[in-house]
Parts: structure tokens; C-alpha cells; sequence
């Protein structure tokens, strides 16, 4: 029998953060021996705060994850930055396949699927991002775009350990709108399906997180639906209050 996954409270700052907001995330490191012992926790800062914030988390139980990753390991990439550089910023975790990054850098589902492949050559859990256009989800065309994107982007040998999938509909990205939770339920059970039918028992246990507008007040309704394992929170994820304040949602 194959253990319910634990559930992964995720915070993407985007392109958000100066040094000084350093002191915000000392505060998460202090405040998050105070939350429920039944959960994971990550936070993904920008590049720039990767490796000072590693130093700060280190011993606690944040880990640190990176927002991108490049497929190479080294080389001639300008700007760039490798997987292996990120687990030697003492991260642990990288998001690929990110909507932004899919619209505004073009990536596909083979840049994906490259870059998650990366992710684990370095040791890496990768947090893979998939989901729907307004557009799509209005053609009926969610499952089977969400179908396709799972299948493109995730490399044969995925494990529980190595691979995150996170839900996240475009429309619902920093815009205060979330599906139902009847749709929520019909995506995330159409995702297991996906894991279970190519992994068996592994599938079971991968997590599966939803993002897109997730705030403390929404927060006990999304996490409560079958087979949501967590979430990814952007903008509410820059604030400990409100970051702790979703988390709480497992307590
Ligand atoms: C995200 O960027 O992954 C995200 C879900 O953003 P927000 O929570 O702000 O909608």
C-alpha cells in the first residue's frame, strides 16, 4: 500500500526580493517550527538570494529551490544558470516549466522535459509546472492539453523523491481567480490517473501541488480537495504572515 503523499507548501517569489528582504524569510526560519509537523515546506527566492538564503535555512526545515534551470551543465549560455550551480547555492529543489517561462521564454514541453532531466543529474527535486490557457479551458481542451504536457515534459525514471507536478491554470496566475473546486478535483484526478497508468506505485506517491491565486483565505478549500498535495503560491508567498497563514491550512 502506498502512503498518502505529504503535503508541499511551496512559495515562488518570482522576480521579487533584494537583499533585504532577507529579514522576511529569517522570520519563516523562526516561525516554522510552529506549524504542523505534517508538512513540507520550500521556498524558491530569486537567483541572486539563492545561495544566502540556503545559509540561512540550513538545519531548518525550509529547503530552498531555484525558478529555472538551464538543461547544460556549463558553457557558452549567457545568463544562464546550470542545475548543478544551483545545488552548489546548497538548493535542493528547482521549478521548471513555469507558465511565465513557457509564454515570455517560449519553452515547450521538450525544453521542459530537458530541463527537469537536468534538475535530476544534479540531485535535484524538480517541481514541474503544467496547466491550461483561459482560452484552452474555454475550448474543453483542459485535460487534454494538461494530458499532453504531462506526458512531453516529464522524463521516463520520475520518482516521488525526484518529481513534483504542479497544477497551475494560467487565467488563475496572480489574477485572484481560482477554478472550482469541482474543477480543481477533475485535473488533479486526471493527473494521478496520468502518474498511476505510467509509474504504478510511484504514482500514488508523487505530489501533486495546485497554484494560481492560492491566499489564506481560499487556502483551506483548495488544499481539502482529493489529491492536492500542497500548493505553489506566488504573490502570497512573499509575506511570512500570509505564507504560514496557507500553510496552516494542514494543521
Ligand atoms: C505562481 O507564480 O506560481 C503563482 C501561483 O502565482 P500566484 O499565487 O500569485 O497566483
Amino acid at each position: 500500500m502506498t502512503a498518502t503523499p505529504r503535503p508541499l507548501v511551496a512559495g515562488n517569489w518570482k522576480m521579487n526580493g533584494l537583499r533585504a528582504q532577507r529579514a522576511e524569510f529569517e522570520v519563516m526560519v523562526k516561525d516554522a517550527p510552529g506549524l504542523s509537523g505534517v508538512l513540507d515546506l520550500l521556498v524558491c527566492p530569486p537567483a541572486t538570494l539563492l545561495a544566502d538564503f540556503a545559509v540561512a535555512a540550513r538545519g531548518s526545515r525550509i529547503a530552498i529551490g531555484a525558478q529555472d534551470c538551464h538543461a547544460k551543465a556549463s558553457g557558452a549560455y549567457t545568463g544562464d544558470i546550470s542545475a548543478e550551480m544551483i545545488a552548489d547555492c546548497g538548493a535542493t529543489f528547482v521549478i521548471v516549466g513555469h507558465s511565465e517561462r513557457r509564454t515570455l521564454h517560449q519553452e515547450n514541453d521538450a525544453t521542459v522535459n530537458a530541463k527537469t532531466r537536468a534538475a535530476w543529474r544534479a540531485g535535484l527535486t524538480a517541481v514541474v509546472c503544467i496547466g491550461e490557457t483561459q482560452q484552452q479551458r474555454e475550448a474543453g481542451a483542459t485535460l487534454e492539453v494538461v494530458g499532453a504536457q504531462l506526458k512531453g515534459s516529464i522524463p521516463t525514471g520520475a520518482t516521488a523523491e525526484r518529481l513534483v507536478v504542479a497544477y497551475e491554470p494560467v487565467w488563475a496566475i496572480g489574477t485572484g481567480l481560482t477554478p472550482t473546486t469541482e474543477d480543481v478535483e477533475e485535473v488533479h484526478a486526471s493527473i494521478r490517473l496520468f502518474l498511476r497508468e505510467t509509474l504504478a506505485d510511484e504514482g500514488e506517491a508523487i505530489r501533486i501541488l495546485y497554484g494560481g491565486s492560492v491566499k489564506p483565505a481560499n487556502a483551506g478549500e483548495l488544499l481539502g480537495v482529493a489529491n492536492v498535495n500542497g500548493a505553489l503560491v506566488g504573490g502570497a508567498s512573499l509575506k511570512a504572515d500570509d505564507f504560514f497563514a496557507i500553510a496552516r491550512a494542514y494543521s
